[in-house]
């Protein structure tokens, strides 16, 4: 079986979750079963380290980006891997000093995406990490925090995609997602 299978095989699907209509695809299934866990991240690093970013074969990566809040679960380990920089992205009210802000819709009305001022120098180049895809709106926002400081995101990295809904043409670097999922 390969990692994309086995990982495949891991998820588990709540209908009607958070609410009537929507199948919410559950990755804690993953996080709870260390051979899971550790393929997945292993997949990842291993996608960042084996040049196979497009455009980018050659640059390091200085900053991995995890949003709020499942990205908190992925990018720490991943840039410990890669010997990189943490950064959160959070909702607006979360992160103390000074922060740069973003908006981005949801399904009802506007959020705020916030990350603080000195996350990002710039020049520096980043991955942007979350669990999931959906309309990239939040992803979406991501980026704009790390463009606001000068840094240059050179892809978006998901478990998941949900690709029917094309939110990676919203966002202005590659995804790279291990499942893909209608
Ligand atoms: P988007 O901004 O792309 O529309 O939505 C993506 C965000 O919603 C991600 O932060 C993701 O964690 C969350 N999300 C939406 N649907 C699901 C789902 O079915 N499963 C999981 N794990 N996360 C979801």
């Amino acid at each position: 079986m390969s990692d994309v299978e086995y990982l495949r095989s891991q998820l588990s699907e709540h209908p009607d979750f958070p609410k009537k209509g929507i199948v919410f695809l559950d990755i804690f299934p993953i996080l709870r079963n260390p051979v899971a866990f550790e393929t997945l991240i292993t997949h990842l690093v291993h996608h960042l380290t084996s040049h196979t970013i497009p455009n980018s074969t050659s640059k390091k990566i200085d900053v991995v980006v995890g949003l709020d809040a499942r990205g908190f679960l992925l990018g720490p380990i991943i840039a410990l891997r890669l010997g990189a920089a943490f950064v959160p992205v959070r909702k607006k009210g979360k992160l103390p000093g000074q922060c740069v802000s973003a908006s981005y819709e949801k399904e009802y009305g506007v959020d705020v995406f916030e990350m603080q001022a000195e996350g990002i120098q710039p020049g520096q180049t980043v991955v942007v990490v979350d669990d999931l895809i959906a309309t990239g709106g939040s992803a979406k926002a991501a980026g704009e925090l790390v463009a606001i400081q000068g840094g240059k995101t050179l892809e978006y990295l998901f478990i998941i995609e949900l690709a029917f809904l094309k939110g990676s043409e919203k966002l202005d670097a590659p995804v790279y997602s291990i499942i893909q999922s209608d």
